[in-house]
């Protein structure tokens, strides 16, 4: 049955159901459910098909959004998939985590009078639809490539590239330090946002498409990057960043106080079934504690959700900055309000006081004067507004930072930029090392799982030029 788009006008904008916050709080489920057939229709036929889709060119993929929103209209599914498919290697997992509010849905050109169409809702039924319906299969290449590709890094950015390599027919392996694969999908993202069965599936799909992985591998310490080398005739590195930023603070060594992947990676392996002794000794479990994040990114937004979750008695989020200002998803400051967290903002934090452990962190109120160069306004402290917060767990989530990967690598020529990110030719990808690549938060700095499909995608093509100038070289040699 065809549905005529441009329903905007009559049809109002529906998000799939929402379990309601109380109920949220006691499990770590994903909080939304999938649209059923009909309600995806009827919510992709609210588009009116733009000829210019900012929405597309706000999508860092550039997804063909209008075309899948009318095929999905139409109940065309699997033709909805293939062409979703066409351009984002998990669709399923940008359509459930992207921050679609200042992406795709913040530039739908119908959001200014009645509400953006719900793109990534419709994202993620179109594949989840796919999934059940078995219409998501292993890679098949044309035909087998004798040269082998090694990826350091199965986060997102890895993983896309795998994938797009292996359906050029390379022999790809993917080294991790990990035992699980997935990098910040797996160990950093909670359960309530993206449940890690999504992402299972992900690697099994791989593993049947016939990309070797090496888990518990960690390149620097148990192969070098001069091994890989001299094994694969490329290299990508795709390895994220790691390194939390500190606090430079009187008291900030008090127990009690936790970097945020930390924590959240203790949650995810607690759920995952792993025996994690930071977290039954209850020093990373918040259960009956007032907790305190400090922050305001999706780190910090995963933390306070996570310790509500765990049955903490209190939760506060600080932030120097007001709640305009702040980097993470305004969607996700939504649902940890519903969910009871209390956001502090314009505060931030002086000190931690205690004894032997954390009691108080002392805070000051901020007064936001005038931009700065990067146009952003410039946070001052308010004197005497000083305030004692009760916290018995304190989790830091103030960014991330490269690590040394020269030094960690054994690879002094490997090139980085000032933050320690690896510097790359942006048109080939290439880092300053001949046939090694890179992709990912390792070269942006902490971003999005969207930009790391991208780049994954990005560097995967410009392997593949690389890896076919060579051949075409050498068989120029051979004939001379
Ligand atoms: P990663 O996902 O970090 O993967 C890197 C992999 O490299 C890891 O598996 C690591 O073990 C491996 N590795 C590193 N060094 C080595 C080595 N020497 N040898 C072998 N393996 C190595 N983005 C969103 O779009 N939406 C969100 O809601 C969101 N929430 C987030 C929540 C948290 C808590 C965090 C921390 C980030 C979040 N992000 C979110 C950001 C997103 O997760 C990252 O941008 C994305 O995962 C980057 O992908 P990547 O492949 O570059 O790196
Ligand atoms: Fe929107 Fe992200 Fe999907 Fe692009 S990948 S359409 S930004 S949800
Ligand atoms: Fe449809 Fe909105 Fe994209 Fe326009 S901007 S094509 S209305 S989803």
């Amino acid at each position: 049955m065809a549905e005529r788009m441009l329903k905007f006008v009559g049809t109002s904008q529906a998000m799939p159901d929402k379990r309601p916050a109380a109920e949220r709080r006691r499990d770590f489920g994903e909080i939304y459910a999938g649209y059923a057939r009909e309600k995806a229709a009827e919510q992709a036929a609210r588009c009116s098909q733009c000829g210019v889709p900012f929405c597309q060119i706000h999508c860092p993929l550039n997804n063909n959004i209008p075309d899948w929103l009318k095929l999905t209209a139409e109940g065309r599914l699997e033709e909805a998939y293939e062409l979703s498919s066409a351009t984002n290697n998990f669709p399923e997992i940008c359509g459930r985590i992207c921050p679609q509010d200042r992406l795709c849905e913040g530039n739908c050109v119908i959001e200014k009078g009645f509400d953006s169409v719900t793109i990534g809702s419709v994202e993620k039924f179109i594949t989840d639809t796919a999934w059940s319906q078995g219409w998501v299969r292993p890679i098949r290449p044309r035909r087998e490539r004798r040269e082998s590709v090694a990826i350091v890094g199965a986060g997102p950015a890895g993983l896309a590239a795998a994938e797009q390599l292996r359906r050029k027919g390379y022999q790809v392996t993917i080294y991790d330090r990990y035992d699980r694969v997935g990098g910040l999908l797996i160990y950093g993202i909670p359960n309530f946002k993206l449940e890690k069965e999504i992402v299972q599936r992900r690697e099994a799909l791989l593993r049947d498409s016939k990309v070797t992985f090496e888990l518990e591998c960690d390149v620097g310490r148990d192969v070098s990057l001069a091994e890989l080398r001299q094994r694969h005739d490329a290299v990508l590195l795709a390895t994220g960043v790691y390194k939390a930023r500190e606090i430079a603070a009187p008291g900030v060594g008090l127990p009690g106080i936790a970097a945020a992947l930390d924590y959240l990676t203790a949650s995810n392996r607690i759920g995952l079934g792993d025996q994690v002794p930071a977290f039954e000794s209850g020093a990373l479990d918040a259960r009956g504690k007032n907790v305190v994040v400090l922050g305001g990114g999706d780190t910090a937004m995963d933390c306070v959700r996570t310790a509500v979750r765990q049955g903490a008695r209190t939760v506060k989020c600080l932030y120097r900055r007001d709640r305009a200002n702040m980097p993470g998803s305004q969607r996700e400051v939504k649902h940890a309000e519903e969910e009871g967290v209390e956001f502090v903002w314009l505060t931030a934090p002086q000190s931690f006081l205690g004894k032997n452990e954390v009691s108080h962190v002392r805070s000051v109120r901020i007064h936001l004067g005038m931009p700065d160069a990067s146009g952003r306004q410039t946070p001052q402290e308010i004197p005497n507004s000083h305030a004692n917060i009760e916290a018995d767990l304190v989790l830091t989530a103030l960014g991330f930072d490269a690590e040394d990967l020269p030094a960690a690598m054994g690879a002094p020529d490997l090139a980085v930029n000032g933050g320690g990110t690896l510097k790359i030719d942006w048109r080939s990808m290439m880092t300053s090392l001949d046939g090694v690549f890179a992709a990912g938060d390792i070269v942006r700095g902490a971003s999005l799982v969207v930009w790391a499909v991208r780049d994954g995608r990005d560097a995967a093509e410009r392997i593949h030029g690389y890896l076919t100038t060579r051949a075409q070289a050498a068989l120029r040699l051979a004939g001379e």
